[in-house]
Parts: C-alpha cells; structure tokens; sequence
C-alpha cells in the first residue's frame, strides 16, 4: 500500500514512522524543512498530567481581563469574519465543566501510552534530547494552586501511576533556589517529561530516511483527482500516486483539505518563545510559571522559556511586546533570574486550535482515501506518538482505539 503524509511537522512525522512500520510505502512531502514550524518551535513538554482542554470553566473571565494588556498571555485578535466568529462561538461552547471533563477523559486516554511509545522510539534508534526531571508549577496566587491540584487529582484516576505534590510556599525557596520569597506555593508532577523538539523531529525524519520513507522539501503540496477519480498529490511539478493521503499540515491544513472541497474547524494559536544561554545559577528542572503561563524548560545547550495563545489568522509575525511579556513575567517567580544583558531574538510557533480542544484525527468528510491529523494545539509533541499509530492503525484497517468519534473531522458545524 501506498501513502503521502503532507507536513513533516511532528504529527506528520510521526505519522510516517508508524505507517512505514506498519509496512506501507511512504512519501512525506513539506513545502519546508521537516520540523521547522511548530514543531521546533514550543516547550518540548511530553506531560500526560496537562492533558486537558484548553477551553476550560472560567476562560472567558480571564480572557476578558487580559484583553486590555498589550503583553498579556492570552488574546484575540478580533475579526468578523463568519468563519473565526463561528469558531469562537463553539469555543466557548465548550467552556462547560461537563464538555470540559469529557475532553480531559479523551485526551487523558489518548495520551496514557506515549511516555512508552517515545521509550520505544528511543530504543529504535530515534535520537532525542529527552529529560524526565519532574516538572514544577510556581502560583502566585493560592486559590489557582488549589484549583490546579483538583485537575491533577482527576488525573490520577485517568493515568495509571500518576504521582504528584504540593510544595507549600514556605519550603519552594529550599527546593527551588533562586524563587522569589512570598510565592503561594508550588505543584510537582512526576512521570512528565521534557524534550529538546528540534532535536526530535531531526532524529524521526533520520529514522524514516533509515526505515525507506521517501522525502519531497522545498514545494507546497496540492491534492487533485485525477480522472479515474482517485486522489494524487502535485508537487514540485511532480505527480505522486498513493492508497491513501495524509493531511498533517498544522495550521495549513485547511489550505489543503480546499483542494477536495473539505474543512475543518481550524484556528492557529500563536506562541512566542526565546532561547537564552545556560547560565550558573539558572533553573535546573522544567517550571511552569502558572499565571503568567509561561514554561521553562532547561535544555543542554539553553534555557527555553515559551508561552502566550494568541488566537487569530495564519500569520508567522513577532510582535516584539508580545513576545517581551514572557521575559518580563520572570521576575514575578524569580528573585534573581540570571541578568539577559541583551534579550535574543524571539521565535514563534502557530498551534492548530480546534473549538473543542481535541485533536482531529480522522477521514476527510470528502474523500474516504484522505486522512486528517491536525489540531493538537498545546499538546503536538506529547501527543505525536500515539496520533502516528492511531494513523496507521486506521489506514491499514487494523482496530483502532476508542474515542475515535470524538476525534472524528466531521464533529464540527461549519
Ligand atoms: C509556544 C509554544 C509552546 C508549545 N509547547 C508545547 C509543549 O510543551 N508540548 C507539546 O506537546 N506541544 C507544545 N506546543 C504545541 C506543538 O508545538 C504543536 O501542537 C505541534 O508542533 C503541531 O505540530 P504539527 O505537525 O501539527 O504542525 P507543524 O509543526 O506546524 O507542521 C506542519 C507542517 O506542514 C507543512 N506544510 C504546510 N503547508 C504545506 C503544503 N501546502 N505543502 C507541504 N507542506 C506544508 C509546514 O511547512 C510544516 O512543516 C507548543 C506550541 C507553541 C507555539
């Protein structure tokens, strides 16, 4: 059997590794460099425990309230396009505890297997920069703590083992040097992980070039049909042919799923990020600085600190004051955050948002022979293994797990 992934993003990536597994022929087609979007472009944080919605109970309060700053983590950029009206309309549909709950039980199943997953491409040979330090949440504030710490508590009904604590404020400054005095405290889980991203998708595009899957970069991709009415892929000129096709785009994907007349409901939810040097004195472990949503995460050769959603149209450019506020919430959490004498240039990365907070991963309304696994809006690294099989379960018949109506491209109205 044959199969085209379009994006080699890490879903689609991870797509190709699985389906050549699984004994397909595969083609992975991207208009840039394998992992040079998104996909390099975030935390690198593999966390069953933060599987949840990002429509949550109480977002719009907070949404509202952060509107007014120019540096806030969170924003819309407002438009009256039907489409991104739409779109919010659901989101907020969905900020429901019931809707909420029920999303948080997908993802948490979805994601219970891909700590032994990324174990198993480790031992495949597919190279990475992975940690398993425990990851350490700062609150300002104790009401948020509290809040925080019942989700966690849900989550340990939802995945096996899962094991966390409270640092009280008093005891943060002993375990978390350099933490500013008077915080409320601290949350720790343990069983998460942190990866270096790039460093990801460069060892799976390594291990499908070692395993035969074959690599078309540097054309955009088109699906057209082709007289005898099956699907092809156009690119560079080139016509390729294959069984089934994947849509692994990002935030393009709907960009592609025009060429069989198809969407889904897709929004890009821009992140900026910078890499600071490593310096003495610098944190140790992943952190997550809860109010400002901002995560830390130390690196072998840096310190990662990335964060802010802002909710809009595909557009890849820096707002420097957005990007600023990330650096400039540091001194909230940290006494004495080891001096940038001059900030780098920061990145940004577009995360795929569905309404509902749920990856799409599932056959095009369209077209039985095209697939779609997009919208994994926060959580594209901690979920590309187990997204990558469910894929290749589908396309090679085999029993696909569970949830996968909930999963389904055609749950949104359009
Ligand atoms: C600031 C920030 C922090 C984050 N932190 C985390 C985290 O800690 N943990 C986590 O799990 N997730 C995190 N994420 C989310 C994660 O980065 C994304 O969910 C994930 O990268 C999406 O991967 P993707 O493969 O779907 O998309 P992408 O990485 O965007 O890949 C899509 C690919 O499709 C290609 N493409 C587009 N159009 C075409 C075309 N016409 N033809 C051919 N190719 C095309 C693009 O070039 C690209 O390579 C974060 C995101 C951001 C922005």
């Amino acid at each position: 059997m044959k199969t085209i992934v379009i994006g080699a993003g890490a879903i689609g990536l991870s797509s190709a590794y699985y389906l050549r597994k699984a004994g397909t022929e595969v083609t992975v087609v991207d208009q840039a460099e394998p992992g040079s979007k998104a996909s390099a472009h975030n935390a690198g944080w593999v966390v069953p425990s933060m599987s949840v919605p990002v429509p949550a109970p109480g977002m719009l309060p907070q949404a509202l309230k952060w509107m007014t700053r120019r540096d806030s983590p969170l924003y819309v950029t407002p438009s009256l396009n039907p489409r991104f009206l739409g779109f919010m309309l659901e989101m907020l549909r969905n900020c429901t505890p019931v809707r909420f709950e029920a999303g948080l039980e997908v993802l948490a199943h979805l994601s219970s297997d891909t700590l032994q997953l990324f174990d198993d491409m480790a031992s495949d040979g597919v190279l990475f920069e992975s940690h398993t330090d425990p990851l350490t949440m700062l609150y300002t504030n104790s009401e948020n703590l509290q809040k925080h710490a019942t989700e966690l508590e849900e989550m340990e009904e939802h995945i096996p083992g899962f094991k966390w604590r409270t640092i009280p404020g008093n005891d943060l400054v002993n375990e978390c040097p350099f933490v500013r005095k008077g915080l409320a405290g601290g949350l720790q889980t343990f069983g998460d992980r942190s990866l270096d991203p790039a460093s990801l998708t460069r060892g799976l595009t390594a291990a499908c070039r070692r395993d035969g899957v074959d690599f078309r970069i540097g054309h955009p991709a088109k699906i057209r049909i082709a007289g005898n009415g099956s699907a092809e892929v156009e690119v560079g000129g080139e016509v390729l042919r294959a069984d089934k096709i994947v849509v692994a785009a990002g935030v393009w994907t709907n960009k592609i799923l025009a060429d069989i007349g198809d969407r889904v409901s897709l929004l890009s939810g821009k992140g900026y990020g910078y890499d600071l040097p490593l310096k003495a004195g610098g944190p140790q472990f992943p952190m997550y600085l809860a109010e400002a949503k901002v995560a830390i995460t130390p690196l072998s050769a840096k310190v990662r600190i990335a964060g802010t959603m802002g909710f809009g149209g595909i557009n890849e450019q820096i707002n420097r004051v957005r990007a600023q506020g990330l650096l400039t919430s540091l001194p909230r959490y940290f006494e004495d955050w080891p001096s940038i004498t001059t900030p780098p240039e920061p990145w940004t990365g577009l995360r795929p948002m569905t309404p509902d907070g749920l990856p799409i991963i599932g056959t095009s309304r369209k077209r039985s022979d095209v697939l779609i696994a997009t919208g994994h809006a926060m959580l594209g690294v901690s979920l590309a293994p187990p997204t990558g099989k469910l894929i290749a379960e589908m396309v090679t018949g085999e029993n696909a797990s569970r949830h996968l109506s909930s999963l389904a491209a055609d749950r949104f109205r359009l």
